[in-house]
């Protein structure tokens, strides 16, 4: 017998999205993936979720979505999506490569991942002063000097935010050019606290329990300096997880699902998407939720129209 809700993730979107559908009896069953909670179970203090007035350590608040959603009657899975069929209805999902589920709609809530430099520093002080998040852990950096990464648009962006509270910006630009618009560089380099350095790679990220600095070398001249900063943000860019869609589902040139305006619905009656993995905009938890919220009323009016709840 086919599921009537299949959510596919379990991050904030995936959360809100099977509380709202278990609420509206359409009996959800969730598959988790290989990371339960999604991104905030690998960071530290959350304070900008609204509901916390002390902030949260974002593992346990996932921990509470999680329960809030079970309390509601989910049905939460561990597994992974592995393939999918959406040519004909009901829909087949593949769990974990071994068997496959029938759904009459399907909630894509896979998420983003943010892409890293790869050095073992980095992982280390990660959640320790070194993120992908600007918007994110920012504030806790108030008043001091930290380092971004990166050359593009969303860089820019972050270092024109974290320049609005921190003392200095330290920019690092691997080759001796941008790639960001021509708009955004001129804000970034009419900045007075954004330093940028051109031509400049990460060696190491100093520091042991925290960051403290961090070992940058010149590719030009091979000169390697160390610079002190209290955090170090990385905007290389995200990578969506949505490659077992790419053959069905319409997305752009990056990988995000694209979806109607205003709406979750993808380019298949009944398919759905919500959170990061079709929004790179924002990529907020509060976002991903609050269109959680949307795609489980857009598969509930679904649902009912197509007279199967
Ligand atoms: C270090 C860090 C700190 C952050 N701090 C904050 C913060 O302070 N405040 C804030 O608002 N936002 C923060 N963010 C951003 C926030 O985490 C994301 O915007 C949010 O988690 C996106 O939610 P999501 O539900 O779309 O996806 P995710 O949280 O990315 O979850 C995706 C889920 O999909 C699952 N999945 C993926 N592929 C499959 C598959 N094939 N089958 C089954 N399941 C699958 C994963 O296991 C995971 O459970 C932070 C992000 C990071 C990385």
């Amino acid at each position: 017998m086919s599921v009537h809700c299949l959510i596919i993730g379990s991050g904030p979107a995936g959360y809100t999205a099977a509380i709202y559908a278990s609420r509206a009896n359409m009996k959800p069953v969730m598959y988790q993936g290989i990371q339960p909670g999604g991104q905030l179970t690998i960071t530290t203090d959350v304070e900008n979720y609204p509901g916390y007035p002390d902030g949260i350590m974002g593992p346990q608040m996932m921990m509470d979505f999680e329960k809030q959603a079970a309390r509601m009657g989910a049905d939460i899975r561990y597994g992974m999506a592995t393939k999918v069929d959406f040519s004909s209805r009901p829909f087949k999902v593949e769990i974990d490569e071994e068997k496959w589920i029938e759904a009459d709609s399907v909630i894509i809530a896979t998420g983003a991942s943010a892409k890293w430099l790869g050095l073992e520093s980095e992982t280390r002080l990660n959640g320790h002063g070194v993120s992908a998040c600007a918007v994110c852990d920012g504030f806790f950096f108030k008043g001091k000097e930290v380092a971004i990464v990166g050359a593009g648009d969303t860089a820019c962006e972050e270092a024109m935010y974290l320049s609005k509270m921190c003392s200095t910006v330290h920019m690092l630009i691997r080759k001796g050019e941008m790639r960001a618009s021509k708009v955004m560089q001129d804000r970034v380099l009419n900045t007075p606290n954004i330093k940028v350095y051109w031509n400049s790679e990460t060696l190491e990220v100093l520091g042991d329990s925290k960051v403290e600095a961090m070992k940058v070398l010149n590719n030009k001249t091979n000169e390697e300096t160390v610079i002190p900063v209290s955090a170090f943000f990385v905007a290389i860019g995200h990578q969506p997880n949505s490659g077992i869609f790419s053959d069905v589902i319409e997305m752009d040139e990056t990988g995000y699902i694209l979806t109607v305006p205003g709406t979750t619905k993808t380019n298949i009656e009944g398919v759905f998407a919500c959170g990061d993995v079709q929004d790179k905009n924002y990529r907020q938890a509060v976002t991903a939720a609050g269109s959680g919220c949307m795609a489980a009323l857009d598969a509930e009016r679904y649902l009912t129209a197509a007279g199967l709840v």
